[in-house]
Order: structure tokens, then sequence, then C-alpha cells
């Protein structure tokens, strides 16, 4: 008997994720648990990324985005902020 594996969400890296899905920020699937799907949270990589090709003045889609850095849940603007005080 086969057991379905079972991946961990890409962006908390805590909880098993429901399944893979496409980002909100570009062309690419990652594995998203329910909380960080509905939450529109984001792998802080898509955030590096978004940042490298667009720049600081982004879309709204990436606005209303979040990300987790060090257990903190940050929105678009809050990341950026951080960023500016490491
Ligand atoms: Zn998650």
């Amino acid at each position: 008997m086969s057991e379905t594996p079972t991946y961990l969400c890409d962006v908390c890296q805590e909880k098993e994720a429901l399944g893979a899905a496409c980002s909100a920020l570009g062309p690419v699937s990652f594995q998203y648990c329910g909380e960080c799907a509905f939450d529109r949270r984001e792998p802080e990589a898509m955030f590096e990324a978004t940042l490298d090709l667009v720049g600081e003045d982004v879309a709204l889609h990436v606005k209303v985005a979040k990300t987790i850095v060090d257990g903190k849940v940050l929105t678009w603007d809050e990341w950026l902020a951080a960023r500016g005080d490491a």
C-alpha cells in the first residue's frame, strides 16, 4: 500500500500543505497550507524576485500579499521597511 506523500507549506514551513498552487506573484507554484493561502502569504523569495524585477513601486496584488520572516507575517510595505532597517 503506498502512502500519499505530504509536504510542508513553502511559506510558513510549519503546517502541512493542502497542495500546490500558482503564486500570485509569478509563474511558479508552491505548496501552501490553508492559513497561508487564504492570508495571501508568499515565500519571501517571491518578494525578493518582485523587488528585483519591478522595484519598490508595485501593483495592488503585490501590496496585499504577505510573507513570513523569522515567524512574523509582513505585508509588502512592512517587508520593505524591515529590509531598510537591516
Ligand atoms: Zn503555511
